[in-house]
Parts: C-alpha cells; structure tokens; sequence
C-alpha cells in the first residue's frame, strides 16, 4: 500500500470534510496493476467495493479524535470514495476502550467497513507501557509466559538479529501484544540516508506482516529519537534526525521514546535488584518503560515478575502502544511524559 498517496488522499479527505459536514468524498488512489486491467475494470460493471483499513486510536478524556487519519482505502477502479465514520458507541469523557466502524462507499455504491477501536485516557489514569526492544530473541517465550501468568499486556519493537526466534511474534500478537517496529538489521548504517532507514524498516515490517498478519504504524528508532548516532554519517548537520522523524511521520508512522529505562541496556549482566530500582518509578500517571529482549540480557527477564508486581500494586494498569496517536517523544512536551 502506498501509505504516502493516502496521505495526501487523507488530506483531501479533510478538505472535503469542511466542505460538507456529512459525506465525505475523496478520489481514491491509484489502483494498483498493469493499466490494461484497470481499463477493463472500468468497462465492467463495478462490483468490487473498497478495500478499507482502519487502525487503532487513542484520545484523551473528552478530546477530539482524528478518526480520518486513521483509515486507508484504496478502490480498484479508480472510483471516488466516500467514507463515513460510525464513532456512536464512543463516549468521550469517560475512559475505556469503544468500537468505531469505517465505512467506505465507491460512486457503484459498494460498501465495504473496517472495524477498528478508540481508546479513550484520563490524563490521570495510571498506566505503564511496557516496552521490550531487539527481539524476538530467546528470551521471549519466557517473557511472553510472565506477561500471561500476570495478566498483563506490552508491545514489542522487533528486529531480525535472531532469525530462528521470528516465529515468536505470532504468539506475542496472539496473547494481545503489541508487535511494533525496531529495525530489520540495528545496524546504525540505517541512519546514512533516508533511503537506508526506510529500505532498512520495510525489511521488519515485511517480517513483522509474515508472522503477525499486520504490518505496524508504530516504530521505536536505534537509540531513540534521541539518539547522536546519526552524526557520524551526517557530520555538521545535527538536524539530520529531524528530517527523518518528519519523513517518518509524513508516511504514517509514528514513532515512540520512553520515559523510563530499566537501564538494562548497560551490559548483558545487570543485577536484578538494580534493574527493578531502575524501573520502578512513579513520578507520572503515565509511563513507558524501555527494557531488553535480548538472548544475553537474562536478568531483564528475572526483573520482570518483581517489576509487574510493583506497577500493579501502584495501581497502575499496563496498556499497549496500538495507536499513532500516542505521543513519547524525547524532549518534547505531549499529553505523555518524555
Ligand atoms: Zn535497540
């Protein structure tokens, strides 16, 4: 899918929308084939109805959800599109998690809805986002079996450095784990060039779509968005990692820091105890929590039970990074701490 032709078909949406409160018509994107097909799609009668995609959203108590950047559509024959929202089970000024329906409608009058859900957050409300990056790798069965003996919930932001453990996203996914972007290689060559970064991310997603049935919209970077890595390929141009993140953003990603750190990137052998005081903080409501899956870091996965235990008795709840809407920015100041 050309996610940046629905972008700007996204953009058309909403200029549209101000137009005309109710229906919402936009051209759809380019079908995809070789033109002589589509030629004799348009000949035909059109019986196919849009393909549709929605995504998971995420809004604060009683703020204004942006459900239009949150669905794709591509037709076949080039029809225009119109796409109405079914938002009425949503209630916005209290938390939970509500159903919204998408529906696509081309100039034939073929329908076709995408179900998708919005989560709805007190800014009060107290949640910690347990992050694991670099895996899959060894040690995820063994965190994935922690993670349902407690109950709980966290998102991974995969890479490929353990091929034989890939097949471990599909169960990750199952258990209603969030199954994110890291980097196909976590070579820091990615960061030489924008093509580099992206070639780099469509090998993972790629992965990540064989194993999980979904391609992800979320993405941590190597290092962070923070990270000064990039600087050794982009020598006298510190903003080069802005021009990525906007690149990233433009596509439809988003990309995700964390405000907490179990520290357990600093060697392979970090003592429990240092891990779970590292990790163990409540200085905000809401919390992302950055630790390792990694085949050497085994005291990560010793720290987790003991970790859990202290978020739940804080009263915390352990949500899942699903949406672009949430906001972990380093040295920036969102709804979300940094
Ligand atoms: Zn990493």
């Amino acid at each position: 899918m050309n996610t940046r032709k629905s972008r700007i078909g996204i953009a058309l949406a909403l200029i549209a929308a101000m137009l005309a409160a109710t229906a919402i018509y936009v051209h759809a994107k380019q079908a995809q084939g070789n033109p002589a097909s589509v030629a004799e799609k348009e000949n035909a009668a059109d019986t196919i109805a849009p393909a549709v995609e929605a995504f998971p959203m995420q809004v604060a108590t009683n703020g204004r959800p942006d459900y239009m950047n949150n669905v794709e559509y591509t037709d076949s024959t080039h029809s225009r599109v119109k796409i109405a929202v079914d938002s009425s089970a949503v209630d916005l000024s209290k938390a939970g998690e509500y159903p919204v329906v998408f529906y696509a409608e081309n100039e034939a009058g073929n329908v076709a809805q995408a179900k998708t859900s919005i989560e709805v957050i007190d800014p009060k409300e107290k949640i910690i986002y347990l992050t694991f990056d670099d895996g899959p790798s060894p040690n995820t069965p063994h965190i994935l079996k922690i993670l349902r003996d407690n109950g709980v919930k966290a998102t991974f932001f995969v890479t490929a450095q353990w091929p034989k453990s890939l097949p471990y996203m599909t169960q990750a996914a199952r258990d209603g784990n969030v199954v994110a972007a890291h980097s196909y290689s976590h070579n820091f060559k990615i960061y030489s060039s924008l093509d580099a970064y992206f070639a780099d991310l469509e090998r993972i997603e790629q992965e990540i779509e064989k194993y999980t049935g979904q391609r992800t919209r979320i993405v941590r970077f190597p290092g962070g968005s923070s990270n000064h890595v990039y600087r050794r390929y982009h020598p006298g141009n510190r903003q080069w990692i802005d021009t990525l993140k906007a690149a990233l953003l433009k596509r439809g990603y988003q990309y995700v820091d964390w405000s907490l750190d179990s520290k357990d990137a600093d060697g392979n052998h970090v003592p429990v105890t240092t891990l779970v005081s590292s990790a163990c903080h409540t200085y905000h409501p809401q919390m992302c929590l950055l630790m390792h899956d990694v085949a050497a870091k085994k005291t990560t996965v010793e720290a987790l039970p003991a970790i859990i235990k202290y978020f739940k008795a804080q009263g915390y709840k352990f949500g899942t990074i699903k949406s672009t809407d949430y906001v972990c920015h380093h040295g920036e100041h969102g709804m979300w701490p940094n």
